[in-house]
């Protein structure tokens, strides 16, 4: 089925200093939606940023129906203006949709309300080595109901905040023996509101105590590493670049698959296994050097300088010659158009 978006542009458009702009605050000039009922999505469209208008009683107030999804648009050096890997996202969105009984978006919806959306706004996308344009898909379930049931009406939308580098001291972080994330056959694979909401009481104990995160381990013994905050864990031991498989309670973050695609296309080795948090603790305690980083769209990577267990702190290796910047520039050069991109994850509108 053909959608057409239809565009009601604001009248003042121009380019905008986003320079200071903090993150996630400020939101461009438009937002894409369209309407989900009597199983078809209608009413597709861009109109001026604005508040929505909403019955107490729609589903997402109450039950948690709500799945998003964290994407990048990025100023190249040739002036063009790419989306990273739509193609990636808009599957993740997908399965996140299915677990939670929404509906899917067709893929040209998705593609297309990105596409105009940072069209219409291009004056907002970020100049500099660091900047980008920040999209945030997301789905609500809007049926007017009070009373526990699958939502029957949707509402999708797009709407986008610049985004710079997100440079702040290198984390540190504790491994979380006590608190959960994410059991095996529960939601946390899935980008749904509810996985975050339910994290903030651990993180917020772990903050109180001096830290910026938790690593989240298994919910069954707590011995091996799933992931931290937003991002996916990669570790560099020795020079072996190892991260946890999918195990359907982590997500499938764009940027870890990035990641691992480019370190194998270095001639990088890597190992995608379990981790047991012990097996840092060894080899932390060895003096082999072990660097630990966060990989996520907001962040790229966030480098670990320090890994609590149980009290005890150890220090991980952030040397400017670190290979997880090796990897991070590598990704950078690919998005800015400096170097080919060899795996097609440019979307170039
Ligand atoms: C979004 C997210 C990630 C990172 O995914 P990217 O696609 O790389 O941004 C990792 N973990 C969680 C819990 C997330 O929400």
């Amino acid at each position: 089925m053909e959608h057409t978006i239809s565009i009601s542009a604001s009248r003042e458009r121009k380019v905008r200093d986003t320079s200071n702009m903090p993150f996630g605050v400020q939101p461009t000039e438009h937002m894409f939606m369209a309407v989900y009922r009597e199983n078809t999505w209608e009413d597709a469209r861009i109109i001026p940023f604005s508040n929505l208008q909403m019955s107490p009683l729609a589903l997402c107030l109450h039950y948690g129906q709500t799945v998003f999804e964290g994407m990048k648009a990025f100023l190249m050096e040739d002036g063009g203006i790419n989306i990273f890997r739509p193609d990636k996202h808009y599957e993740r969105f997908n399965k996140s949709l299915e677990r939670m009984c929404m509906p899917s978006v067709p893929k040209e919806l998705f593609v297309g309300a990105l596409r105009s959306l940072v069209q219409l706004d291009a004056g907002w996308v970020p100049e500099g080595e660091h900047g980008s344009l920040y999209l945030r898909p997301f789905m609500i379930a809007t049926e007017e109901r009070i009373g526990v049931k699958i939502s029957d009406e949707y509402l999708f939308m797009v709407v986008a905040t610049p985004a710079f580098q997100y440079y702040t001291q290198p984390l540190k972080i504790r491994v979380e023996t006590e608190y959960t994330r994410a059991a095996d056959g529960g939601t946390g694979a899935a980008k749904c509101g509810g996985n975050y909401g339910a994290a903030f009481y651990p993180s917020k104990l772990a903050r109180e105590a001096g830290y910026d995160q938790v690593i989240w381990t298994d919910s069954k013994q707590h011995e091996y590493i799933e992931e931290s905050g937003t991002m996916n864990l990669m570790f560099f031991i020795g020079d072996t670049l190892v991260t946890p498989p999918l195990s359907g309670t982590i997500l499938d973050g764009v940027t870890r698959d990035s990641l691992l695609t480019l370190a194998k296309g270095a001639g990088m080795k890597v190992e995608v296994r379990p981790v047991r948090y012990r097996e840092l603790q060894d080899a932390l305690e060895h003096g082999v050097r072990l660097e630990a980083f966060g990989a996520g769209t907001a962040a790229v990577i966030a480098p670990v300088a320090t890994i609590a267990i149980e009290g005890k702190e150890y220090s991980c290796y952030t040397g400017a010659d670190a290979r997880m910047y090796q990897l991070r520039d590598m990704l950078l050069r690919i998005r800015k158009g400096s170097d080919p991109d060899v795996h097609k994850w440019n979307y170039i509108i």
